[in-house]
């Protein structure tokens, strides 16, 4: 006997406009400052009347069509009610049976090995507000218990999937992609440790059984899951305590309703919340404050059209123009839209993707981690590092002595030093190649004299005995390509 995962992932979104989803309220995350970002709309008060935030819309129709979704003519929104503290109005505005985009996909790698991937259903995307946020004081001193409203009315988008997922790893592998592209596309931050990621996932097996049959284990939602790795360990308890669970009691899918769980992330377990209300348990109903959202073709034409090239296919764009491996490629993509653009000027610049590629993944993205730095801060532009390594390609300096330049532009005192100060550095440390053979050959053959034993050693076949002859007239003349210096030596004790 045997059983297969079955995992469906919810992931709510926030969209980053400056205001809230129907009032003018600031968006901006400040937990500090509890309850001043709020109005009688968001705060649900008698007579406010919601206006839908163009601009969250228009989001919301990018990352539709970033995932492939048609966008309908027609949309509307719901009231889903329900009573809960950091809910004043007693229901949320979000859409039931016509969201604004729906029937999409998200293209993922399943196997790194192979490069096989796979397409994951996306069922819809709609849009909705946020709820607040209610806080309690676990001390066990007291029974003290806030609730901040900052969040109300937040516009999110919520972005359901088909239960196309297999395991623990493809959860966090769609995650991963989804939260990529939409850094991509400029339609969040997809901060996850101020919640403008959140993900539930839907998880149950199909146990195989001898007779050839397929028995379906009680759905069970996990709530909230705000890491990467939390999804991961998540979904990997639930399927080890699913399967237990249907040994001990042979409960399948239709025997129970559908059960609410949430993660403890310091346990490493799930623990049961409540029994999962049934869509019926909201009493959705259009909500009479709203307008109906008409969409034309050439809105959708024109949405599209801003989107800029989506992450798996810019991948395969560098592997292809720049000859770069895989893992350079995705090391690259990973950084982020401007972190590729970077990439990309200095590799046409110095006409080398693959040096580029090492410079820009090793030399720039240490020095932005070891600085806490984003790309667009970095003091090198992508045209001065060009500059520097078109000097490696031409022989003009050697990789060691780049190394230098690097180092000096980044101790400059200039905020942003241009290509004339590579010449000067080069100059002033004396770091330019040493062309003239004439002073290399004198030194080589000095060092030969002087290392009777190495030579002999090389001459008894010892190949690494070369080595340390180079290091010698390296230090003798400064700037040599260790290369001619090897074949100089060489040359002379054969
Ligand atoms: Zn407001």
């Amino acid at each position: 006997m045997d059983y297969t995962v079955i995992i469906g992932l919810e992931v709510h979104v926030q969209l980053q406009t400056r205001t809230k989803l129907f009032c003018g309220c600031s968006t901006r995350f400040n937990p500090d400052h509890p309850n001043t970002q709020t109005c009688p709309v968001c705060l649900g008060l008698p007579g406010a009347l919601p206006v839908l935030n163009r601009e969250a819309f228009h989001l919301g129709m990018k990352t539709g069509l970033a995932i492939n979704c048609e966008i309908p003519s027609f949309t509307k929104w719901d009231r889903k009610q329900y009573y809960y503290p950091d809910l004043p109005k007693a229901y949320q505005i979000s859409q039931y049976d016509l969201p604004m985009s729906q029937n999409g996909w998200l293209e993922i790698e399943i196997d790194p090995e192979t490069r096989e991937t796979k397409k994951v259903g996306i069922i819809r995307a709609h849009l909705e507000e946020d709820a607040g946020k209610n806080s309690h004081d676990e001390s066990g001193r007291g029974q003290d218990s806030k609730v901040d409203l900052n969040r109300c009315g937040t516009p999110l988008i919520e972005i359901v999937s088909e239960p196309d997922l297999r395991s623990a790893q493809e959860a966090r592998k769609y995650l991963e992609e989804l939260k990529l592209l939409l850094t991509y596309i400029d339609v969040s931050d997809c901060n996850m440790q101020e919640g403008s990621l959140r993900c539930d996932a839907n998880v149950n097996l199909h146990i195989h059984q001898e007779d050839g049959k397929t028995i379906p284990t009680p759905i069970v939602e996990v709530k909230n899951l705000n890491s990467f790795r939390g999804v991961e360990q998540a979904i990997e308890f639930e399927v080890k305590r699913q399967w237990e669970t249907w040994q001990e009691s042979g409960l399948s899918l239709h025997d129970v309703p559908k059960e609410t769980r949430g993660w403890d992330a310091d346990r490493g377990i799930t623990l049961e919340q409540r029994g999962k209300e049934e869509a019926a348990d909201y009493r959705y109903f259009p909500d009479p404050d709203l307008a109906p959202v008409t969409v034309t073709d050439a809105e959708r034409e024109r949405v599209s059209g801003e989107l800029c090239e989506r992450p798996a296919l810019r991948r395969g764009r560098l592997e292809k123009d720049y000859q770069l491996s895989v893992y350079d490629a995705a090391v690259i993509i990973d950084q982020g839209l401007a972190f590729a653009d970077y990439f990309e000027r200095v590799a046409a610049g110095c006409q080398n993707g693959k040096q580029a590629a090492n410079w820009v993944t090793q030399d720039v993205l240490r020095e932005l981690k070891e600085g806490g730095l984003e790309i667009s801060a970095f003091s090198i532009k992508p045209e001065v590092l060009a500059a520097l390594l078109e000097k490696v390609e031409r022989s003009e300096i050697t990789t060691k002595s780049a190394r230098t330049v690097f180092q000096e532009l980044l101790k400059s005192d200039q905020s942003d030093p241009g290509v004339e100060s590579i010449q000067s550095i080069i100059e002033d440390k004396g770091l330019a190649m040493v062309t003239d053979t004439g002073d290399l050959e004198a030194a080589v053959q000095a060092v030969v004299a002087k290392n009777e034993k190495a030579v002999a050693d090389f001459q008894g076949g010892k190949q690494a005995a070369v080595g340390a002859l180079i290091g010698q007239v390296m230090r003798e003349v400064k700037g040599a390509d260790p290369k001619v210096v090897r074949e100089l030596l060489i040359e002379k004790m054969s």
